[in-house]
Formats: C-alpha cells, structure tokens, sequence
C-alpha cells in the first residue's frame, strides 16, 4: 500500500506524506495538513476494540496513517511507551461518563499527542540523523506536555512560547523546571501573540537556516493520536455500532478535531458538542455563517481555551467542502447544514463555568477543574436543544483538578490533592527567559541561541 498523502487546506502546495507533514508542521502555503481521504476503520474491527486496551487501539487507528511511514512493530512499542496510564471513565449517570484525559505526566490531555509525537519524531530523526528545533506556542497545558515528552529526546531543541501572566503557577513550573534540551520564554502579551510571533518564525525565510518544527495542534502528528480516545470511549460505552455523544472543550478545537477524525473514519458519532468560553467565534461562526476572529483573545477561567482564532478551524471548514485561509477568511463556505448537524457549540461564561462545577461536585460528588466544567455545561446546552435519549455520553475532562488550586478552593473552599509527579515538579527551581510580544526580537534570539 503506497503512504497516505497529506494536502494543505490552502491547497497551493504539494502533497506530502506524513513524515514529511510532520517536520513541516504547516504547509509552505500556510495552511494545515489533512489526509487526502480517511481511512476506514469497518465496523466489524471498532468492535473489536472492546476487548482491547488503549495503546493497542491506538496502535490499530494511528497505523493506517503511517503504513509505509514507520514499520508495525515500531509503532506498537511507542504506543505501549506513550499510553502507560490509566483512562478513567466515571459514571455521572445513566449511560453519561466524564473521561478523565488528565493521567499522564503532565496532567492534561495535551500528553495523548506529546507523548506519541515525541517518539515519531525520535524515530523519524534517528532514521535520517536530523536535528530540529521544536518551536511551540502553548495557552499553557501543550508546553509541559511537548516539554516533558521531548525533554532528552536526541535532535530534539525544544523553544516554548507562553504568555505570562495567563498561565497558572502549576502549570508554568511543569515546563520551566525541565532544562537541558528545552527553553521556555515568558512572553509579556496574550496567548495570541505567542501563536502569531511562532507562525511568523515559520514562514520568515531569514531564519530557513534553522529547522524549526511544531508542536501545535496545527502539526497533523498532533491530531491524529487525539482521535483514539474517541475510539476507546466507544469500545467501553457503546453498543455494536451505537452512535455516541461527545462533549468536548474547545480553544484550538485540535480535540474536538480528534472526534471529527475519528467520525471520519467510521465511529459512529451521534453529536460532537464543542463548548467554548467568552471566545465565541466558533459558535457565532456555525449559527450566522460569518466568521469574526476575536482579537485580542479573551481571558477566562479556562485559560488554556482562550483562543480567538482557532487554529484547526481551518481545517474542519475543509472537512465540510468549505475552504478557510490562515487569516480566518473564507473562500468558500462549508456545508453549514452538515456541520451543524453533527456539531454543536454554546459559549460558557466564567460566571457559568464556576456554577457549573460547584453543581456537579454537589450533584454528583466528581470534582472538575474549569475546562471540565465548560464541558459539562456545553452538554447540559445541547440537551436544552436535542434529546439524549438512551445514547451513551462522554463528557471530557481535560485537565486534573489539581492543576487549578486557586480556582477550585474559590468555589469549594478545600483545595483538590496534588498528584505526586506534579508535586516533585513544583519543587524544582524555575529557568525561563522573558521577551516582549515583539517578533523582531523573538527572531533575533532564535538566531542568537541557533548560533550559540
Ligand atoms: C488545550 C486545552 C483545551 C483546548 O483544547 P483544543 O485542542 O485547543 O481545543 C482544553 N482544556 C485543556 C485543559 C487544555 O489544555
């Protein structure tokens, strides 16, 4: 079987297969990489699943993107080294579950994709003896995933972009307490800033010199192993071809983009629920048919979903026969019908998310953090709007509890324990540089430290 072939949503550049989509991040036109066609998984083998544990699932789903790409047995080991944590599905009730993503080693669901992309591209750069520089913006949870999955990676440099003062203290040390092979920069300025300023670094040709590579939910690599706990939901929860319920937390919409993959490739999906939180743009977007960027971003208790311009909207407006350049401009409009058919998407103010979260600790005795609790909320929308009926349900908890101290004893008057990785973590003395939201002094210390 020939490698699958990935195409920019700009549709200017070449296809590429998905090493190469990998080191590049984003296509030379600016746009994101989506497979040609999905493969298919028939329903016969999703079945299958249920009796199967998580990495060897992952394994299944992400092999039919790299066949050809990288051999069988190598791929089976790096999903049984990535996925060595459990995946909580708690009861709510009835058939609804809250999927806890938040067991990894930096606590969010960021390290499903970090922890499998760090060792694809190891493998990738042992193969052909490259170095590169991993240069990545992060709202705050994606920097100490890719951080720690790529902390000693051989060939790996890793350059982290955040904002500083809209990360939390837990969330900034998981990343500046790691050194060697990683540099982290507190940015004076927005998420966004840090975003634009890493996109402009990887289209400026002065600095073709240096190979830089992402790490954002713009890179495919990110993506694809994002759509696997979809998969592993439906094998735990589903009936034999049962469509599920999904709702999803959305900044950059890169999870919620996992789900549309994997309904892509033949999960039986019923609805696709992406809450967002004062950033409205999405949902405006799906109700009006226009889209308006927010800029800059708003700040919200989900702080990692303070995304004005998502990223991979680009690439689910491709989904639905529409195109959408890197600048949030239309040239052609999606199928809005189908898109709203299978998604649907609610704002979830910060007023909202924090009532959310206090009912759902005193209705159901399960702590959420901020992120989950726009989850819950966006669901608790939907079915203003839509039955549940008898569907089973997962409600994605993104983040653990812990990770937000200051929040949750806002609303609960306790404070959640600390998970004891994090807590080695937050002990460690802290290395960051800082620099202005200023792109011609980013790039000169990117030349500066390649020189170095
Ligand atoms: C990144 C993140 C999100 C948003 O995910 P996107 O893929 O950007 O939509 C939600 N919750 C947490 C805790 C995150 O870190």
């Amino acid at each position: 079987m020939p490698p699958l072939l990935f195409r920019s949503t700009n549709g200017q550049s070449p296809a590429v297969n998905l090493r190469e989509a990998f080191h590049a991040g984003l296509a030379p036109d600016r746009g994101l990489y989506l497979p040609e066609a999905f493969p298919q998984i028939a329903p016969d083998e999703i079945a299958a699943f249920a009796q199967l544990p998580y990495s060897e699932i992952a394994y299944r789903v992400v092999s039919k993107f790299t066949g050809g790409i990288i051999p069988d047995e190598r791929l089976a080991a790096i999903c049984r080294e990535a996925y060595n944590f459990p995946i909580p599905l708690e009861k709510i009730h009835d058939r609804v579950f809250l999927m806890r993503l938040d067991q990894g080693p930096t606590a969010s669901f960021k390290d499903f994709a970090a922890q499998m992309m760090a060792r694809m591209f190891g493998h990738f750069l042992r193969d052909d003896g490259r170095q590169v520089t991993i240069l990545t913006a992060t709202s705050g949870d994606t920097g100490s995933a890719v951080a720690h999955a790529f902390h000693g990676v051989p060939g790996v440099s890793v350059i982290v972009l955040f904002p500083i003062a809209e990360v939390s203290v837990s969330q900034r040390k998981l990343m500046t307490t790691l050194r060697d092979n990683i540099r982290t920069i507190a940015v004076e300025g927005k998420f966004d800033d840090c975003q634009a300023m890493a996109k402009r670094a990887f289209a400026d040709p002065d600095l073709k010199h240096i190979p830089l590579s992402s790490a954002n939910s713009i890179n495919i690599g990110r993506l694809l192993p994002q759509s696997v706990y979809y998969f592993y939901a439906a094998s735990r929860l589903a009936r034999h071809g049962e469509p599920m319920v999904f709702s999803i937390p959305s900044g950059n919409f890169g999870d919620a983009m996992g789900a549309v993959v994997a309904r892509e490739m033949g999960l039986p999906v019923k609805k696709i629920i992406a809450p967002v939180n004062a950033n409205d743009e999405f949902p405006r977007f799906l109700a009006s048919g226009h889209y308006e960027k927010i800029s800059p971003s708003r700040n919200s208790v989900s702080n990692a979903m303070n995304v004005g311009h998502p990223s991979n909207l680009a690439r689910l407006v491709a989904i639905y026969g529409g195109q959408m350049d890197e600048t949030g401009k239309i040239h052609r409009q999606p199928d809005l019908a189908a898109m709203r058919c299978d998604l649907f998407s609610t704002s979830v103010s910060d007023d909202r998310t924090r009532a959310a979260l206090k009912s759902f600790w005193d209705q159901y005795q399960l702590l959420l953090e901020p992120h989950g609790a726009v989850a819950w909320q966006g669901f608790l929308d939907w079915q203003a709007v839509e039955p549940l009926g008898d569907a089973p349900a997962a409600i994605i908890e993104t983040a653990n509890p812990a990770k937000f101290p200051e929040e949750i004893h806002k609303m609960m008057t306790w404070s959640p324990d600390i998970p004891p990785k994090m807590e080695e973590a937050l002990k460690l003395p802290e290395d960051f540089d800082q620099l202005d939201a200023d792109y011609g002094k980013f790039k000169a210390y990117l030349i500066e430290r390649h020189a170095a």
